[in-house]
């Protein structure tokens, strides 16, 4: 594949001290040196005491932490950068008008077993950690950072495999979390192994957004170890175009050349992506990429996520637009997701369609 046309930022090293290109490209540098400290996050984005002291109160609920690699796609001199929103702390997490619940679709309600979500017949959610190297301010599953699993991690692994080899009805499991691409490798081979050994397992779909905070985990180890484990899709989360840069594109490159598919869901998040050139730019970077947009999903309206929600009309006259002006194969569904089996709600361009029907 070409890799070009993707967002070739010069990253600035001097901000990491000496290190060298190659540990900049090594993931375990990466994880090792993100910012989650405060007085950290001061000191790269050089932030005055009276801007730390209510990020205080914002930290003591939900932590925060980011990759060298992501900040580096931020533009410090703008505070309304669309990648800042993403994953730096925001006082309006904890001051609210209106705010949303803990667990907005009922995931708890859907567990057989800790951890393991089963909403369709058909499939389950397991979610495999809680962990993420970056945490998104918008992310459905806040509830859920910074909290000790029940048991040891392979004994809480265990337990969903046991269930899932229990239930005769699912055929496809998806490994989601927190970032199931945190886990200790072997581990993650052991689970994905084992989930591949229950004959009504048909596929296993991995949800990760590593391709957009920190590449360089994809690595010819992973996907090998992936690959052995198919049929297995992958889905990340792009949000913006400026999140497609050279090394996500080869680190999606690289999955797609070991045979795995690459979907995206994006989230519709105020002040990031709620506009129609932005959403075309996206789609376009990942069609290039041969990266399916596959959903665009409303933002769920979980507990310090109010900021982000923007008004349906808007993500319909988004959609319309696009649907108007890209190819099918750029085309995302906008969804809304719905508590507990409801399932995800189509949302269509009904304007156009009431256009349609009455030209003929
Ligand atoms: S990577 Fe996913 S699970 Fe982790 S914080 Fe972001 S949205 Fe949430």
């Amino acid at each position: 594949m070409r890799i070009m046309n993707f967002n070739k930022r010069k990253v600035d090293l001097k901000n990491w001290g000496a290190i060298s290109a190659a540990d900049w490209k090594n993931w375990e540098w990466q994880a090792k040196n993100r910012i989650r400290t405060l007085p950290k996050l001061a000191g790269y984005f050089g932030l005055s005491s009276e801007t730390v002291q209510p990020l205080k109160t914002v930290a003591g609920v939900y932590h925060f932490s980011m990759t060298p690699y992501y900040l580096s796609l931020i533009n410090k001199e703008d505070e309304s950068d669309p990648i800042r929103r993403q994953c730096f702390p925001d006082i309006k997490e904890v001051q609210f008008t209106i705010d949303g619940v803990p667990d907005p679709l009922e995931e708890e309600a859907c567990m057989p077993v800790p951890g393991l979500v089963h909403r369709y017949a058909d499939r389950c959610l397991a979610i495999a950690t809680n962990r993420c190297v970056t945490y998104c301010r918008h992310c459905n599953r806040k509830r859920m950072w910074g909290k000790n699993l029940p048991t040891r991690q392979k004994d809480y692994l265990k337990r969903m495999v046991d269930y899932v080899a229990s239930s005769p009805v699912i055929r496809e499991v998806i490994v989601s979390g927190g970032d199931p691409l945190t886990l200790n490798e072997s581990l993650l081979d052991w689970f994905l192994g084992s989930l591949r050994s229950i004959r009504h397992v048909d596929v296993l779909r991995i949800g990760s957004r590593m391709p957009v905070v920190m590449p360089m985990r994809i690595t010819h180890d992973l996907c090998r170890m992936l690959r052995s484990n198919r049929p297995l899709w992958f889905n990340t989360q792009f949000n913006h175009p400026r999140e497609l840069t050279m090394e996500s594109a080869r680190a999606c490159d690289m999955l797609l050349e070991a045979g795995i598919p690459v979907s995206n869901q994006s989230v519709l998040l105020k002040g990031v992506n709620d506009d129609y050139e932005v959403m075309r730019d996206l789609v376009y970077g990942l069609q290039r990429l041969s990266v399916r947009p596959y959903y665009l999903f409303q933002c769920d309206p979980v507990a310090g996520t109010d900021h982000f929600r923007c008004d349906i009309l808007k993500g319909m006259a988004i959609i319309e637009k696009l649907w108007l002006n890209v190819s099918g194969l750029c085309l995302p569904r906008y969804v809304i997701d719905s508590p507990g089996r409801g399932g995800k709600i189509p949302i269509q361009p009904f304007s156009l369609l009431a256009d349609r029907s009455q030209a003929h």
